[in-house]
């Protein structure tokens, strides 16, 4: 797909387009968009498009809410569960400011400038995540319950998965907005599925992601359940996570940069450095791919998801794996991103940070065959297995004191971002949980 602005007029034509909606995110990730009719479509391509980012999270400056939207017009798609005719587009965008620079509160912005950075240290950047998501049975007033509505398990086949009809549709409408789905399947906990799509340039995949996630509650609202990327709802099953591979593809030849053969894992220099960098820097940049109070409640012992920052080429219980695919498909897997992460925002900061640690050769450590979760305290510190923030508290620590992640998200971002999460860890930190009523109402 490498949309001309004829291309996008004529298939408008042809496909009785009405509506085209202009999508961007806030700082968190949320999907905005400003729906405008087929008419505007020239000044939409011209980038003539402005709206009011005022009330925008993350957005505000002061004496400047007028933005302009430039869409990227490899982004366009058909919504296929619009009416036909009349159908509704959409066009993802980049957010400018007034004088034609880069709206600094923009994360596709901030993630476009990260990739060129990689370019120019000789990278191309390629991502394709694993998201996990419950499907919850929805109240007779169409209200979101716990419920799930099947019994299934890891990789179960129908009867037993009862969800399989909404994910099979997830899937059509996917592939029909163009998405190549590569697997999906039941996941552990009931109700819990996974969809994994094609890896793509880290841009596309982070608008993949984006579409993703209303695609699936878009679908699954149709089918009477409610779609949630929660990280935990459940206490005591598993929770949800969006593992992240990655790879660098050298410029000069297109070819994969972590591919050695000579090595005995087969892996290169950068590779085993951009591995260093990622666990260098796992604890600064959490708060960017774990974002939330409830995601720290994912990454605890006993349901699949890392809590110590370690990496092997076997074992999946550490936070960094390297899966057996050789050649072209060479990659690192991230496993502790939660799908509630701005997927352009947790890109760039991953990437900052292996990029670092090519950048300043940092060695990883040994891998790690063993069991981490299994070990003693006193096992960890002596072969200097760390681990990563145990709460949002700890993370927006780690954040703060991150020049690389206020370098990467860049001054508004960062401070903003900071902002908020200490807001919100604040509002969850003064409230009384249930949790605290049932241990201490009747004891004390
Ligand atoms: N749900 C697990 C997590 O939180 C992953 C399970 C899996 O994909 N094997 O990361
Ligand atoms: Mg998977
Ligand atoms: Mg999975
Ligand atoms: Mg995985």
């Amino acid at each position: 797909k490498n949309y001309t602005k004829e291309d996008i007029i004529r298939i408008c034509k042809e496909q009785d387009v009405k509506f085209i909606r202009l999508q961007f995110v806030d700082i968190f990730g949320i999907l905005k968009n400003v729906a405008v009719p087929v008419e505007q479509l020239e000044a939409v391509l011209n980038n003539e498009i402005m709206f009011d980012g005022s009330s925008i999270e993350g957005f505000v400056r002061i004496q400047e809410s007028d933005m302009y939207l430039r869409p990227d017009l490899n982004t366009f798609t058909i919504f296929p569960w619009r009416p036909t005719p009349n159908k509704v587009a959409r066009l993802i965008c980049d957010v400018y400011l007034p004088d034609g620079t880069p709206f600094p509160g923009c994360p596709r912005g901030v993630l476009k400038k990260m990739l060129k950075k990689a370019e120019e240290m000789g990278f191309k950047f390629y991502v394709g995540p694993e998201i996990e998501f419950f499907l919850f049975l929805t109240d007779e007033n169409g209200n979101p319950t716990l419920q799930t509505h099947d019994k299934g398990g890891y990789f179960d086949l129908a009867p037993v998965d009862l969800g399989e009809d909404a994910r099979r549709d997830m899937v059509l409408t996917l592939e029909e907005m163009g998405f190549e789905i590569e697997a999906s399947h039941h996941e552990v906990a009931p109700g819990q599925h996974e969809i994994d799509f094609k890896y793509d340039d880290a841009l596309y995949t982070a608008d993949n992601v984006v579409t993703f996630k209303l695609v699936v509650k878009t679908i699954a609202q149709r089918h009477g359940l409610h779609a949630t990327f929660m990280p935990k709802p459940i206490f005591g099953i598993n929770g949800s996570g969006m593992h992240t591979n990655m790879s660098l593809a050298r410029v000069s030849d297109g070819k994969n940069a972590f591919l050695d053969p000579n090595d005995k894992l087969q892996l290169s220099k950068e590779a085993y450095y951009f591995i260093g960098g990622l666990m260098k820097h796992a604890r600064e940049f959490a708060l960017v791919t774990n974002p939330l109070v409830n995601s720290y409640k994912r990454l605890v012992p006993g349901y699949e998801a890392p809590v110590y920052i370690a990496w092997s080429p076997r074992n999946r219980s550490p936070l960094i794996r390297v899966p057996a695919k050789r050649g072209q498909a060479t990659r690192v897997e991230l496993r502790c991103p939660d799908p509630s992460a701005n997927p352009y925002l947790a890109f760039a900061a991953v990437l900052a940070a292996g990029l670092d640690g090519i950048k300043n050769k940092i060695e990883p450590p040994e891998p790690i065959e063993e069991n981490i979760f299994i070990m003693t305290d006193e096992e960890r510190a002596k072969r200097g297995i760390g681990s990563l923030p145990g709460s949002l508290e700890e993370a927006i620590k780690e954040f703060e004191n991150s020049q690389l992640m206020r370098e990467t998200l860049g001054d508004h971002i960062f401070e903003k971002y900071l902002e908020a999460k200490k807001l919100e860890w604040d509002d969850y930190r003064t409230k009384v949980h249930q949790w605290e009523i049932d241990a201490y109402l009747t004891k004390y």
